[in-house]
């Protein structure tokens, strides 16, 4: 992975390590806020360059088309978390979680049998297929804040994150 984009994901992940969003996802795991998402696609453009893609991307392929749609998508996929503004525009989880004055969904006594419920399971269990951590009723946000970035370690993609430590710790030939 090209040191210097891993170095920009980073600096995205510590921005977002400390936000559990309003239902309960945290944010550092989410490949669009954490910068991982961003450090793959810059990696695979990368390796593309190197590589000389536009000389023998097959023909039916309209390579600058894609190569301008990964540059595109590496911009926008950026996240600056759902506690400063970012995740779903005008989010009702979100709102009501305020309103609520419950850290998040997970505090709250109508978990489960609120109104937003079908909303609030369902971004919960999409979160969780994606690799996402999610807190539980009943979990303690600072326990799960001091042992998730560890579990980060080993799941894809976020595992891209810290390449750089694990790089540095190989023996020198
Ligand atoms: S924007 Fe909404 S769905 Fe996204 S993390 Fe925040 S509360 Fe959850
Ligand atoms: S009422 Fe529902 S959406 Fe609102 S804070 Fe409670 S669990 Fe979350």
């Amino acid at each position: 992975m090209d040191r210097m984009k891993t170095a920009t994901a980073r600096k995205a992940y510590e921005n977002v390590k400390g936000q559990i969003g309003g239902c309960g996802i945290w944010c550092g795991s989410c490949a669009l806020g954490n910068g991982s998402l961003r450090a793959l696609i810059g990696g695979l453009e990368s390796v593309l360059d190197s590589h000389g893609a536009e000389h023998w991307a097959p023909s039916e392929m309209d390579y600058p088309a894609f190569s301008c749609g990964l540059d595109v998508l590496r911009g926008a996929a950026s996240c600056v978390g759902c506690r400063q503004g970012g995740g779903r525009d005008d989010c009702s989880l979100r709102a009501c979680a305020v309103e609520s004055h419950v850290a998040d969904c997970s505090d709250c006594t109508d978990f489960g049998s609120c109104a937003n419920d079908e909303l609030l399971q369902h971004m919960r269990e999409g979160a969780r297929k994606a690799g996402l951590f999610v807190r539980d009723p009943g979990e303690n946000a600072g326990d799960l804040l001091a042992v998730w970035p560890k579990g980060l370690e080993a799941s894809w993609p976020s595992t891209i994150l810290f390449e750089d430590e694990r790089c540095s710790n190989f023996p020198k030939s």
